[in-house]
Protein backbone atom coordinates (compact mmCIF):
# COMPACT_ATOMS: atom_id res chain seq x y z
CA UNK A 1 0.00 0.00 0.00
CA UNK A 2 2.75 2.60 1.05
CA UNK A 3 3.98 2.58 -2.66
CA UNK A 4 0.74 4.55 -3.54
CA UNK A 5 1.47 7.09 -0.46
CA UNK A 6 2.84 10.20 -0.95
CA UNK A 7 5.90 11.57 0.81
CA UNK A 8 3.93 14.84 1.52
CA UNK A 9 0.73 16.31 0.40
CA UNK A 10 -0.60 19.86 0.23
CA UNK A 11 -4.06 21.46 -0.59
CA UNK A 12 -2.51 23.21 -4.09
CA UNK A 13 0.77 23.42 -5.87
CA UNK A 14 1.02 27.25 -5.13
CA UNK A 15 1.20 26.72 -1.17
CA UNK A 16 4.08 24.44 -1.41
CA UNK A 17 6.60 27.23 -0.42
CA UNK A 18 10.39 26.53 -2.21
CA UNK A 19 11.94 26.07 1.32
CA UNK A 20 10.23 22.96 1.49
CA UNK A 21 12.18 21.81 -1.47
CA UNK A 22 15.48 23.27 -0.72
CA UNK A 23 15.48 21.70 2.83
CA UNK A 24 15.47 18.62 1.04
CA UNK A 25 18.09 19.09 -1.31
CA UNK A 26 15.48 19.25 -4.45
CA UNK A 27 16.37 20.67 -7.14
CA UNK A 28 14.31 20.08 -10.23
CA UNK A 29 10.75 20.05 -10.03
CA UNK A 30 8.97 17.77 -12.63
CA UNK A 31 5.05 18.84 -12.60
CA UNK A 32 1.94 17.20 -13.54
CA UNK A 33 -0.49 19.88 -15.80
CA UNK A 34 -3.91 18.62 -15.63
CA UNK A 35 -5.95 19.33 -12.43
CA UNK A 36 -2.53 20.50 -10.77
CA UNK A 37 -0.91 23.66 -12.67
CA UNK A 38 -4.56 23.88 -13.73
CA UNK A 39 -7.94 22.64 -14.83
CA UNK A 40 -8.76 19.78 -17.76
CA UNK A 41 -7.88 21.16 -21.44
CA UNK A 42 -7.71 24.88 -19.88
CA UNK A 43 -4.62 26.42 -21.77
CA UNK A 44 -3.94 28.89 -19.28
CA UNK A 45 -2.77 27.99 -15.55
CA UNK A 46 -4.16 29.91 -12.68
CA UNK A 47 -2.68 33.16 -11.85
CA UNK A 48 -1.52 31.88 -8.49
CA UNK A 49 0.06 29.19 -10.10
CA UNK A 50 2.26 31.59 -12.99
CA UNK A 51 3.28 33.70 -9.67
CA UNK A 52 4.26 30.33 -8.02
CA UNK A 53 6.29 29.00 -11.36
CA UNK A 54 8.23 32.52 -10.83
CA UNK A 55 9.17 32.26 -7.05
CA UNK A 56 10.07 28.52 -7.54
CA UNK A 57 12.69 29.34 -10.46
CA UNK A 58 13.73 32.92 -8.45
CA UNK A 59 14.58 30.11 -5.81
CA UNK A 60 17.45 28.42 -8.31
CA UNK A 61 14.82 25.15 -9.13
CA UNK A 62 14.49 23.85 -12.49
CA UNK A 63 11.15 23.09 -13.50
CA UNK A 64 9.82 20.34 -15.98
CA UNK A 65 6.04 19.67 -17.10
CA UNK A 66 5.69 15.87 -16.68
CA UNK A 67 2.51 14.69 -18.44
CA UNK A 68 1.11 11.71 -19.66
CA UNK A 69 -1.24 13.57 -22.13
CA UNK A 70 -0.07 14.70 -26.02
CA UNK A 71 2.50 16.68 -26.97
CA UNK A 72 -0.34 18.65 -28.75
CA UNK A 73 -1.74 19.27 -25.23
CA UNK A 74 1.76 20.11 -23.51
CA UNK A 75 3.76 22.18 -25.41
CA UNK A 76 1.73 25.53 -26.24
CA UNK A 77 0.83 25.05 -22.28
CA UNK A 78 5.06 24.76 -21.68
CA UNK A 79 5.63 27.53 -23.90
CA UNK A 80 3.17 30.19 -22.78
CA UNK A 81 4.62 29.83 -19.48
CA UNK A 82 8.27 29.15 -20.33
CA UNK A 83 9.17 25.93 -19.81
CA UNK A 84 10.78 22.80 -20.41
CA UNK A 85 8.31 19.78 -21.00
CA UNK A 86 8.13 15.69 -20.56
CA UNK A 87 4.94 14.69 -22.73
CA UNK A 88 3.62 11.51 -22.79
CA UNK A 89 5.58 10.94 -19.86
CA UNK A 90 4.04 6.90 -19.18
CA UNK A 91 3.81 7.90 -15.29
CA UNK A 92 3.74 5.67 -13.27
CA UNK A 93 6.73 4.67 -15.42
CA UNK A 94 9.85 5.66 -14.24
CA UNK A 95 11.96 5.38 -17.61
CA UNK A 96 11.05 8.67 -19.31
CA UNK A 97 12.12 11.00 -16.63
CA UNK A 98 14.99 8.63 -15.64
CA UNK A 99 16.46 9.83 -19.13
CA UNK A 100 15.45 13.55 -18.69
CA UNK A 101 17.57 13.49 -15.24
CA UNK A 102 19.78 11.67 -16.11
CA UNK A 103 21.08 13.75 -19.17
CA UNK A 104 21.46 16.56 -16.36
CA UNK A 105 23.39 14.54 -14.20
CA UNK A 106 20.35 14.81 -11.46
CA UNK A 107 20.22 11.84 -9.77
CA UNK A 108 16.06 10.88 -8.61
CA UNK A 109 16.59 11.94 -4.94
CA UNK A 110 17.25 15.48 -5.85
CA UNK A 111 13.68 15.50 -7.76
CA UNK A 112 10.56 16.08 -6.86
CA UNK A 113 7.26 14.47 -8.77
CA UNK A 114 4.21 16.79 -7.66
CA UNK A 115 0.60 15.83 -8.96
CA UNK A 116 -2.78 14.65 -8.16
CA UNK A 117 -2.74 11.58 -9.49
CA UNK A 118 -2.06 8.45 -6.54
CA UNK A 119 -1.94 6.13 -9.82
CA UNK A 120 0.05 7.91 -11.71
CA UNK A 121 2.03 10.46 -10.10
CA UNK A 122 2.57 9.48 -6.54
CA UNK A 123 3.15 5.89 -8.14
CA UNK A 124 5.75 7.72 -10.40
CA UNK A 125 7.26 9.17 -7.46
CA UNK A 126 7.79 6.26 -5.78
CA UNK A 127 9.23 4.06 -8.55
CA UNK A 128 11.17 6.61 -9.74
CA UNK A 129 12.91 7.73 -6.05
CA UNK A 130 11.86 11.08 -6.77
CA UNK A 131 10.33 13.05 -3.83
CA UNK A 132 6.34 12.47 -4.34
CA UNK A 133 3.92 15.23 -3.52
CA UNK A 134 0.38 14.90 -3.72
CA UNK A 135 -1.82 17.65 -4.32
CA UNK A 136 -5.81 17.79 -4.82
CA UNK A 137 -7.33 18.05 -8.50
CA UNK A 138 -7.98 21.80 -9.08
CA UNK A 139 -11.89 20.22 -9.94
CA UNK A 140 -13.96 17.33 -9.69
CA UNK A 141 -13.73 14.42 -12.35
CA UNK A 142 -17.35 12.72 -12.75
CA UNK A 143 -16.92 11.36 -15.60
CA UNK A 144 -16.36 8.13 -16.86
CA UNK A 145 -12.60 6.19 -16.03
CA UNK A 146 -11.17 9.04 -14.17
CA UNK A 147 -14.25 8.99 -11.98
CA UNK A 148 -13.74 5.18 -10.90
CA UNK A 149 -9.81 5.62 -10.10
CA UNK A 150 -10.60 8.32 -7.58
CA UNK A 151 -13.02 6.35 -6.17
CA UNK A 152 -9.88 4.17 -5.74
CA UNK A 153 -8.08 6.78 -4.52
CA UNK A 154 -10.32 7.44 -1.52
CA UNK A 155 -9.90 4.03 -0.90
CA UNK A 156 -6.11 4.26 -0.57
CA UNK A 157 -6.16 7.83 0.82
CA UNK A 158 -8.39 6.13 3.82
CA UNK A 159 -5.21 4.80 5.20
CA UNK A 160 -2.60 7.30 4.19
CA UNK A 161 -1.17 9.81 7.55
CA UNK A 162 -0.19 13.01 6.40
CA UNK A 163 3.69 13.86 7.26
CA UNK A 164 4.54 17.04 8.41
CA UNK A 165 7.56 18.10 7.02
CA UNK A 166 8.20 21.85 9.53
MG1 LIG B 1 -3.26 15.36 -13.25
Amino acid sequence: MSLFFPDYSFRRVYEIPSRFFLEQGVRVLLLDVDNTLTTHDNPTPHREVLAWLDAQREAGLRLFLLSNNTPERVAPFAQKIGLEFIARAKKPLPFPLWRTLKRMGIPPRQAAIIGDQIFTDVLCGRLSRCLSVLVEPMEEEDWGFLATKRRWEKVVLRHYRPKEWE
